[in-house]
């Protein structure tokens, strides 16, 4: 099966330890358009929507 990975994507963008929860919306975007390795989580989404951030 082919990986979904995108390693060096994630070499270079690294989830800081601790993270608000801005960078982990601005991780997860980021990370959306270039690997696909994992989804948004739920709350995550929900929260995006709540700002009006599309995805
Ligand atoms: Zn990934």
């Amino acid at each position: 099966m082919k990986t979904l990975i995108n390693k060096e994507w994630h070499e270079t963008h690294r989830m800081p330890q601790n993270p608000t929860l801005d960078q982990r919306i601005d991780w997860h975007l980021e990370h959306s358009k270039n690997c696909r390795c994992r989804k948004i989580p739920g709350k995550l989404s929900e929260e995006m929507k709540k700002r009006g951030i599309k995805f």
